[in-house]
């Protein structure tokens, strides 16, 4: 492709997406086709001779469309969700057209600093401590996912709780991590990958109404595997759980943490950047004095296409140690002068993108203020559409709900009533929300944070629910 008919087909395409955005009303929000459909539609070989690229955008609208679930759209209410904006998308451009691979300083100077100066605007967005900016002993780094974030924390806390020497020994001892029924599964994976096993994560007690982490259950299990010889490496803390967003209470998970020296990890993947807002600093409480890692996902709620998940720690050297290996290939100058960061040593893979031009985009396009009011949009949805829920009768809704995410059921319908209900509005096509299990019951799940969501859309998908249950 020549630049010039780049220039063109780049044209078509931005248009394309424009408007895609523009009119994304006219999809239903869930894809309607069966297992199999799309694919059907696609040859089974490669073309030997090159098209047009007209002919991949004809098939974008033709195959592709029908089979995608609209997570942009204004009545996406699933999961959570994964917000994409102008200055995102075009971020990914851009870092697409520089093509750049990231892996050490040396290979573009560029993409290392600009990503060291936006984690450490985040940080400072965030209120996070000083000892997780890079002028610190820490710094932070942007990965792929939260589930990456947790791998390296599980990896530098064993490295830690090892005396250092699990990176060439592997697992000689036993480790355990410490995790709750509410922590995302993306810990007990760690832990797998780590060689931990599924045997070596504990389960701690939650409280039954709040679901938040019992620190008194965790000292128990801490103390009885000290007692037994086996080596506690890393306590998960999550803010904002991904069932209902519980807070788990860091100080307190925190203390019993520093009394036996073990790594406590902050999985704040949803929720934690909420703490933009300064009325919401508080779901962080514990954090400066406590976390030795903290994970937060610009991806989810911070308008910023996936994939861009942070990562900081407050100490970079068993990070480094637990995952630097230097081949003669990668040797350079600059690695070698010790003046600057290699985020290969940061990660899993050795190659990295240049996500860092992505949020930079979205941070200058937005600003602060843009950021705050954007994530209080979704929070001021979320209050509104409580309260619709809860004045009905027939509905009852958890009352937490601090950020975007609301949990509530049909007060007096089984499980499976629940279920028929959430799956007859999300094949209708009108809105689309999830599910989760608390205590054995069945909570339909209401997650607000789409930048087109507004007030109108809400009330709608509120009245949707109501007239699927029967008319009251
Ligand atoms: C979404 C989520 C994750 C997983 O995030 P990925 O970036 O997809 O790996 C982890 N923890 C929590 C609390 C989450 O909500």
């Amino acid at each position: 492709m020549t630049p010039e008919e780049f220039r063109r087909h780049g044209r078509q395409v931005v248009d394309w997406i424009a408007d895609y955005l523009s009119t994304i009303e006219k999809h239903p929000v869930r894809a309607q086709v069966a297992p199999g459909q799309v694919r059907a539609m696609l040859p089974a070989h490669p073309p030997e001779h090159g098209e047009p690229y007209e002919t991949v955008l004809a098939d974008l609208d033709r195959v592709i469309l029908p089979g995608i679930t609209h997570w942009q759209h204004p009545d996406f209410f699933a999961y959570f969700p994964a917000n994409a904006s102008g200055p995102a998308i075009l971020g990914e451009l851009l870092s697409a057209g520089l093509g750049v691979q990231g892996m050490v300083w040396a290979t573009s100077p560029a993409c290392t600093e600009l990503e060291t100066v936006v984690v450490d605007w985040l940080a400072e967005l965030l209120g996070l401590p000083e000892r997780f900016r890079t002028d610190s002993a820490g710094g932070g780094v942007i990965q792929d996912s939260a589930s990456s974030a947790a791998l390296v924390a599980v990896l530098a806390a064993l490295h830690r709780a090892g005396g250092g020497k699990v990176a060439a020994d592997g697992i000689a001892g036993r480790y355990a991590i410490y995790v709750s029924s509410q922590t995302h599964s993306a810990l007990e994976k760690a832990g797998r990958i780590a060689g931990i096993g599924a045997r070596g994560v504990r389960v701690v007690d939650v409280d039954p109404e709040t679901l938040e982490m019992d620190p008194g259950h965790l000292r128990t299990l801490l103390e009885a595997d000290l007692a037994e010889g086996v080596v506690p490496a890393l306590v998960c803390a999550t803010i904002g759980t991904t069932s209902t967003t519980a807070v788990d209470p860091v100080r307190r998970i925190g203390e019993v943490c520093r009394e036996h020296g073990v790594w406590l990890h902050v999985d704040a993947a949803y929720a934690g950047v909420a703490a933009i807002c300064p009325e919401l600093r508080w779901i962080n409480d514990g954090v400066s004095e406590y976390a030795d890692s903290y994970a937060t996902n610009p991806h989810k709620w911070l308008l910023t296409n996936f994939d861009c998940g942070l990562l900081w720690v407050a100490d970079r050297r068993p990070v480094v140690e637990a995952l630097s290996i230097l081949p003669e290939f990668l040797r350079n100058a600059a690695s070698e002068s010790g003046e600057v960061i290699d985020y290969r040593d940061w990660q899993i893979p050795l190659g990295r993108r240049f996500r860092a031009l992505k949020l930079w985009s979205v941070i200058r396009w937005y600003g602060a203020e843009g950021l705050r009011a954007h994530l209080r949009t979704g929070i001021e949805l979320a209050r509104h559409f409580a309260g619709l829920v809860a004045a009905d009768p027939d509905f009852e809704v958890r009352e937490h709900h601090p950020f975007g995410l609301v949990c509530f059921r049909p007060a007096r319908a089984s499980d499976e009533e629940t279920l028929a209900l959430m799956e007859r509005v999300n094949a209708s096509g009108a809105l689309y929300l999830s599910h989760t299990k608390v205590n054995g019951q069945v909570l339909l799940r209401m997650a607000i944070g789409a930048p087109a969501t507004t007030a109108d859309h809400v009330t709608a998908a509120w009245h949707t629910l109501r007239q699927a249950y029967g008319e009251p």
